[in-house]
């Protein structure tokens, strides 16, 4: 079974971002950047289901800047057999980033596409449903369990109020959630080892796909700074605020 996994490279999650002075977007010059979260689980489970046997060989994609070669070497330290670098500049679209993911899976033919359930810098939760919807394949979302059994996939799904289980057949699309596995860090000698595995350089041109955005960003601007929060002297006080200023209690 082949597994393509999707990894973009994001602004760390641990990072504080700065809103570009004249709000065109976030400042990215020197900022450390790191593979999505989401997506480090995604090439975790891909190397789980390597390691029971169950997966052949695991391919990771990445759209995006030549340094985005340093998240598939993080993949390839993980457990990737080999990368698939879709070199673009710039800012690029779920539908764009899907389109060049349908490409690389009708060349590919993976049996499972795994991706992250979003990415932490626009936050779409887009790519997956529309890869899905591209390539005609069956999608489940949010994973936090996935089994593969007889040609199957078994995800299950945390929904509002519950669990939901699906079963899908291969190929599908899956995307995951927090709470499916925690990612390994690589160690060293799989660091050095990722080194020499294969990685492909390509453009979207060549998969004949334009990633030019069709949305346009209006404004982006830093969230409402909070107010300060005050101790209060006694339960009664508490009571009366909720009641009165907040009006959380009737
Ligand atoms: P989004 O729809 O933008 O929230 O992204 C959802 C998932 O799509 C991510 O977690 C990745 O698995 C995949 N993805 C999005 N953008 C890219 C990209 N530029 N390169 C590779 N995978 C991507």
């Amino acid at each position: 079974m082949k597994i393509l996994v999707a990894v973009k490279r994001v602004v760390d999650a641990n990072f504080r971002v700065r809103v570009k002075s004249d709000g065109s977007g976030v400042e990215l010059d020197n900022v450390k950047m790191s593979m999505n979260p989401f997506d480090e689980i995604a090439v975790e489970e891909a190397v789980r289901l390597k390691e029971k046997g169950i997966a052949t060989e695991i391919v990771a994609v990445s759209i995006g800047p030549a340094k985005a070669e340093d998240t598939l070497r993080q993949a390839l330290a993980m457990g990737a057999d080999r990368a698939i670098l879709v070199v673009h500049d710039g800012r690029a679209e779920p539908l764009g980033i899907a389109k060049t993911l349908a490409a690389i899976a009708r060349a590919e033919a993976p049996d499972l596409l795994l991706l992250g359930k979003q990415a932490i810098d626009d936050d779409s939760n887009q790519t997956g449903q529309m890869l899905a919807a591209l390539l005609g394949r069956g999608q489940a979302t949010f994973a936090s369990k996935i089994e593969i059994a007889n040609g199957n996939a078994t995800v299950a799904r945390e929904v509002d109020g519950g669990q939901q289980t699906l079963e899908l057949t291969l190929p599908a699309v899956v995307t995951v959630d927090l709470r499916l596995n925690t990612p390994r860090f690589a160690s060293l000698p799989n660091i050095i080892k990722a080194r020499a595995k294969p990685l492909t350089k390509t453009t979207p041109a060549e998969f004949g796909v334009d990633l030019a955005p069709r949305l346009t960003v209006l404004k982006v601007e830093e969230p409402p700074v909070r107010q300060a929060g005050v101790i209060v002297g006694s339960v009664t006080e508490l009571v009366d605020k909720l009641r009165n200023q907040a009006r959380v209690l009737p």
